[in-house]
């Protein structure tokens, strides 16, 4: 199975990523860990350019699904042929999120690029936390230096945040929006619910 996990900064999604994966290790599952942009030795120099460089905005979607691409090829579609479970901090959501909620890219031109990199594959499962702007906006303030994008502006996040929420209304079917401005306890309560229903 294919599970992503995505959200605006600052959603808390990677901290709950490392408890869904050894909720799977317990039952016995053999589950790799993995991250986009990144996953691959290409794809995190990738990663490096597409955080800290100025660049146009085609040439980050391109890069975005160069990356993704790599990661499929070594990392996601190996593993998933092996019977693994594979959880992925972020996948081509973010860039619809991202690139076309946030920086307005359109959403016709993604979908070409993911008609080429993936045209059947889907997660089976998605995560999509989600948090009110301003709490995002003080755990990122609070815990870390801001990479390229964390430095935008509050409507840039209002715009990811409201296309990630279109697309879970688009994809019911594979997505759960999980509140995570609640205490961590009943946010993992929660995961645990729905990975066991899994
Ligand atoms: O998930 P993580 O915070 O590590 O992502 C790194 C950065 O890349 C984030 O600031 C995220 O906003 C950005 N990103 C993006 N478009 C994507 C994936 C990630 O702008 N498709």
């Amino acid at each position: 199975k294919f599970i992503t996990f995505e959200g605006i900064d600052g959603a808390g999604k990677s901290t709950h990523l490392a408890f869904v994966a050894d909720l799977l290790r317990e039952r016995g599952k053999s589950v790799v860990m993995t991250r986009e942009p990144g996953g691959t030795p290409l794809g995190e120099k990738l990663r490096e350019m597409l955080l800290h460089e100025k660049m146009h905005l085609e040439t980050e979607a391109l890069l975005m699904f160069a990356a993704r691409r790599e990661h499929l090829a070594q990392i996601i579609e190996p593993a998933l042929a092996r019977g693994d479970w594979v959880i992925s901090d972020r996948f081509t959501d973010a860039t619809f999120a991202y690139q076309g909620g946030g920086r307005k890219l359109p959403f016709a031109k993604l979908e070409a690029l993911e008609q080429w990199v993936h045209p059947t594959l889907q997660p089976d499962l998605t995560f999509l936390f989600d948090v009110p702007l301003d709490v995002a906006r003080a755990r990122l303030d609070a815990t870390r230096e801001l990479d390229k994008f964390e430095q935008e502006k509050a409507e840039f996040f209002a715009a990811t945040r409201d296309a990630y929420l279109r697309r879970a209304a688009q994809f019911p079917e594979r997505f759960r929006v999980i509140d995570s401005s609640r205490p961590i306890d009943m946010t993992r309560q929660e995961l645990r619910d729905i990975v066991f229903s899994a």
